[in-house]
């Protein structure tokens, strides 16, 4: 449901469940799109002045914030105004963005602090469309990322990992790294196994070791083109060592689980284990790293 949710580590403004895309693994139930719920326009306001001062990471999502623009804005120079040092993270598909008259109201209250995370899951037209199953998203996708980069906002790009396009995934990585835009990071995530990724679970579910496999040599690509990359929702034992420092712990405390075997595992500290819905699905079979005496 929209609304505010302050943690310790910062706040997170779920503006919206309404989406312009209709992505085949989206974490959001087709129930709550088709609902649309928004935060209500008289407490968009209201919920910037609840967040504490002190909070140094603001996180805007929905849905798709930008379908919210009128309501989006006002509340974006509020937040500029009370939070000058805090980084503001937009997830958002970027296509309302690629209209030049909305790009035109959001850019003058774009500073530094700003990073757009912006999901490709494909390197050609089709199969991105295929999987947002919105016909034209992967150009104006595309075409907000040109026009961000040209202000010199911070993107990211996240690629979500699943059936459709795991063997599509290493050239999704070529292609950005040929592109002319700085991203600040690029991170391939393991699928939230919620909503509508839940419910086409047979046609999208990729072992986790698998999808790593067939990433790595764009991964490599990435890297050696001054590309940072990221991996979202890996347990570590999904993935070859070497890659193991690209792992983040992405997964919020409250939704992290562990196996019962976790606990023989030698990197259960390191590890950022796995999403509850993947878990209670019983979907990824881990491996319990050894220790050394063994
Ligand atoms: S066995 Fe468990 S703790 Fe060890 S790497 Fe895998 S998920 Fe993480």
């Amino acid at each position: 449901m929209p609304g505010l949710m302050i943690e310790s580590d910062g706040a997170t403004l779920f503006v919206t469940e309404k989406c312009n895309s209709n992505c085949i693994m989206c974490p959001m139930s087709l129930a709550s799109r088709k609902r649309g719920l928004s935060i209500p326009q008289s407490e968009w306001l209201d919920f910037v002045d609840q967040i504490p001062l002190d909070i140094m990471h603001i996180t805007i999502t929905g849905g798709e914030p930008f379908l919210e623009y009128r309501n989006l804005l006002p509340a974006l120079e509020k937040i500029n105004e009370r939070f000058p040092d805090a980084e503001i993270l937009i997830l958002t598909n970027g296509r309302a963005l690629s209209i030049q008259r909305i790009f035109d109201q959001v850019a003058p209250l774009l500073t530094e602090r700003y990073l757009f995370a912006i999901p490709i899951h494909a390197s050609y037209e089709e199969l991105h469309d295929r999987i947002t199953q919105t016909p034209g998203s992967f150009r104006q996708s595309m075409k907000a990322i040109r026009k961000l980069s040209g202000y010199g906002a911070r993107i990211e790009i996240r690629i979500v990992g699943h059936q459709k396009n795991a063997s599509d995934i290493s050239r999704i990585f070529h292609m950005l790294s040929g592109m002319d835009v700085r991203f600040e990071v690029v991170n391939l995530v393991a699928m939230e196994m919620m909503g509508c990724a839940a419910s086409n679970r047979n046609s999208l579910w990729i072992d986790y070791d698998i999808l790593a496999q067939s990433a790595e040599k764009g991964i490599y690509y990435a890297l050696m083109h001054g590309i940072d990359v990221g991996l979202y929702n890996f347990p570590l034992c999904m993935l070859p060592e070497k890659l193991w420092p690209l792992a983040k712990l992405s997964i919020t405390l409250s939704k992290v689980r562990f196996y019962e075997q976790c606990r023989d595992c030698r990197e259960y500290n390191a590890c950022g284990g796995l999403f509850y819905s993947t878990f209670g699905l019983n979907l990824c079979h881990v491996k319990p790293i050894r220790r050394e005496n063994d």
